[in-house]
């Protein structure tokens, strides 16, 4: 890029501040100077901002009134190919800078001094007196070595009063000293050898390993039913990351996961990971975003957002279970993180292994395009098969009012709970009813901020908006006419799912796994582990439970509604349907048992549900890709949302209007302007939506053309406008 790498004390630097202005300012180096890249403490108004040194000042502002950086942060400084990430993702998902660097830094007290702790060791003194307890406390400290403990942790495993611990100080038998929080991570040892793999396992194994060898970027597409292995066969390709000395960092899509994975990943390198997740202290947050930045963090398992950690020589990207939507962030910047670890990749020179059982549409067109490589594991670890797929069809079953157990489905979970395996009953609808209706005036109760009905959370008490989480009590009263007690629960969710297993199956033990049953993730994880391990003989659970637990006693899963998804207007309804139901089917039958999956359907012969019986992946993929290659869809086209907002209808629908007729710029590239027209959710939090939508050919300069159609876009008062660059979601 031509720039100095350091900056003399005084030397004009532009610096790029998390603050909403879209523009690097300039400042005066500090004493002593900076490198491009430092991150800085910068002067603006009367604040204190954060920022990073980006370049050369501009000099095209008052020289008298440049101001100094404050100081330099102890922290290593930005590296030139994540600068560069986070230009080219601003680029393509249109957002402004700072926007980027607020994710690339969200790490709280990042500007601290590095926080001290009270910790205790052994002494060489002796105490003038012995006691039982202190006897304890210098027992457990011999035992340790030379290992130091907090107050706190040494008081509990003596089993003594933190006052024991203390009294012991003045006699240097212990001695007290303080010592930096941040402690360095435990070493992850490369060497150790993995499980003896099986030939396709090794196969694969072998050609990522080989790739990494190789060096240069990469992205391989691996690919393997649920229980192949495909987590055994990634993590040898962490090895051999790791043997090289560069870092690797693993993106799961649900903190639930990791519990398991954690573990694993422990037996196999002999120590814990990294975790990076939203559910982490600020504490846990600022020592592994400091320790990633020092290279000293070898492997770090997160969320999505972990890829805007300051890896110093980030070597592989694994992006287990690729195809699952909550990849992409649908709030803030609208960024998809499967496409963001390519594009990281590719800058770094990093490998990436995108690993599922039922690929995106996106990454399966991509491997037939040559642009990434392809492994398939092809058996099941241990079992040779897939569970057994049967449809029930809905149309020939005895149904009792306000039930959705059939009689099949009610005699096979019967089998299962007499031969002592597990069962559950799959629903993607979290709370107790999705509808509550006036039986008096015909009204469904909706929320007052949104255009939603409001859903019944039974065990929380109280009517919920999954829109915008606005809850209140469940009325007795009907708010539109007034009438008593004629409220009723209409359709099902997990809650009244619970409460008709319950009658059905009396004897049995049931559970429950939703979101928002549980205070924490760390609360749904062990409730997940005592699960796994046997104590619950039917569990009830939404979308939550198709992603990658083991549940080794399960044998049977029933979908209780397999029409669900396939009635949206949402161009993935079926893509996604049809990876829901393959994933769900897969929890079953994990161990020695073979499994069966039972979906309730009123249309059998539905395509998709045919697809999914018969297991004909090749088939329904071709079929989906030519009905989208037809359509000019993505991924054969190439599509915008453009959402407006404000709590005025009429100036939304305005602005909307404004941009719709004056599309040349979108002309200019051939693309079109759908729109606008009110989000299928109308309005949310008080806020009237409206969308357009903007299709372009593959090939399209699309971003470009965006930029240079919504810049002359004034936005008054409190209207917004988002752009969704490849947009996942089309509420
Ligand atoms: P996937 O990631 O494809 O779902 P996993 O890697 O989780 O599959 O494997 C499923 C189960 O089988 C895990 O418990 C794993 O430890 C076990 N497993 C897979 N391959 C082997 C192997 N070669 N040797 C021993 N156990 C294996
Ligand atoms: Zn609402």
């Amino acid at each position: 890029m031509g720039l100095p790498d350091f900056y003399d004390e005084g030397a004009l630097v532009g610096v790029l501040t998390t603050q909403p202005l879209d523009r690097v300012l300039d400042y005066r180096a500090p004493e002593g100077g900076c490198h491009l890249g430092a991150f800085v403490e910068v002067p603006l108004g009367p604040r204190k901002v954060l920022g990073v040194v980006w370049g050369t000042g501009k000099g095209d502002f008052d020289a008298a009134r440049v101001r100094s950086v404050i100081r330099v942060l102890d922290v290593a400084p930005m590296r030139e190919e994540m600068r560069v990430f986070l230009r080219r993702a601003a680029d393509y998902t249109l957002t402004p800078m700072q926007a980027m660097l607020r994710l690339a830094t969200r790490a709280p007290g990042l500007s601290d001094p590095p926080s001290m702790r009270r910790i205790y060791r052994l002494g060489q003194g002796r105490p003038e007196r012995m006691t039982d307890a202190r006897e304890r406390v210098l027992a457990v400290l011999e035992d340790h070595g030379g290992l130091a403990f907090t107050l706190k942790e040494l008081a509990e495993m003596a089993g003594v009063t933190p006052s024991v611990v203390k009294g012991l100080v003045p006699s240097g038998a212990v001695q007290e000293e303080d010592s930096p929080r941040d402690l360095p991570l435990p070493h992850l040892d490369p060497t150790r050898p993995g499980k003896a793999l099986t030939g396709d396992q090794a196969l694969a194994a072998e050609a990522l390993r080989a790739g990494l060898a190789k060096g240069g970027y990469g992205t391989t597409l691996l690919k393997g039913v649920t229980g192949s292995g495909k987590t055994e066969v990634y993590l040898e390709a962490v090895a051999e990351c790791l043997a090289q000395g560069r870092q690797a960092l693993v993106l799961l899509p649900e903190i639930a996961l990791t519990a398991e994975f954690l573990t694993r990943v422990e037996a196999r390198f002999g120590a814990r990971p990294a975790e990076w997740h939203s559910g982490a202290t600020m504490t846990e947050r600022r020592r592994i975003w400091r320790m990633v930045g020092q290279g000293a963090a070898q492997l770090v398992v997160g969320a999505r957002s972990a890829l805007f950690l300051p890896f110093r020589e980030l070597g592989l990207i694994i992006v287990d279970e690729e195809h699952d939507n909550s990849y992409k962030q649908e709030e803030g910047v609208l960024y998809h993180a499967r496409d963001m670890a390519v594009l990281r990749a590719a800058i770094c020179g990093a490998r990436v292994v995108l690993a599922s059982a039922t690929p995106s549409l996106e990454s399966w067109a991509n491997v037939e395009a040559g642009k990434y490589d392809k492994l398939e594991l092809t058996a099941r670890f241990g079992v040779a098969v897939l569970p057994e797929m049967r449809a029930i069809d809905m149309r020939g079953e005895k149904m009792q009012a306000a039930s959705w157990v059939s009689p099949s489905l009610r005699d096979a979970v019967r089998d299962r709970l007499a031969r002592g395996e597990q069962a559950m009953l799959f629903l993607n609808r979290r709370g107790y009813a999705p509808v509550t209706l006036c039986r008096a005036c015909g009204q469904q109760i909706g929320c007052d901020h949104c255009d939603a009905r409001m859903v019944e959370h039974r065990l929380l008490k109280q009517l919920m908006c999954h829109q915008c989480g606005e809850t209140k009590p469940i009325p007795t009263i009907c708010p539109s006419c007034g009438a008593e007690d004629r409220l009723a629960p209409v359709g099902p969710g997990v809650e009244r799912m619970a409460e008709e297993a319950a009658a059905l199956f009396p004897e049995a033990r049931i559970a429950t796994l939703s979101s928002d049953l549980f205070g924490s993730a760390r609360a749904l994880k062990q409730a997940i582990e005592e699960i796994a391990a046997g104590a619950a003989d039917i569990i009830i659970g939404t979308q939550l439970v198709a992603k990658g637990h083991n549940f080794p006693l399960l044998t049977l899963v029933g979908v209780i509604d397999a029409d669900l998804g396939l009635q949206g207007s949402d161009l993935r309804a079926a893509e996604h349907t049809f990876q829901l139901m393959r994933q769900v089917a897969g929890r079953a039958g994990r161990a020695e048992r073979p499994g069966v999956a039972l979906l309730q359907t009123f249309q059998p012969e539905h395509p998709v549900i045919r697809a999914i019986l018969a297991g004909d992946e090749d088939g329904f993929w071709r079929a989906e890709a030519q009905a989208r290659q037809a359509a000019g869809v993505p991924p054969y086209g190439r599509m915008a949302g453009i959402i407006l907002s404000g709590t005025q209808m009429q100036q939304v629908f305005d602005i909307a209007n404004t941009l719709a007729r004056n599309d040349g710029a979108l002309r200019g590239i051939g693309a079109q302007v759908f729109g606008p027209a009110p989000a299928p959710i109308a309005r949310v939090r008080g806020r009237h939506r409206v969308r357009l939508l903007v299709k372009a050919d593959k090939g399209a300069p699309l971003q470009e053309a965006l930029a240079r159609w919504i810049a002359p876009l004034r936005l008054k008062g409190d209207l917004r406008l988002a752009v969704d660059i490849d947009p996942q979601s089309f509420l």
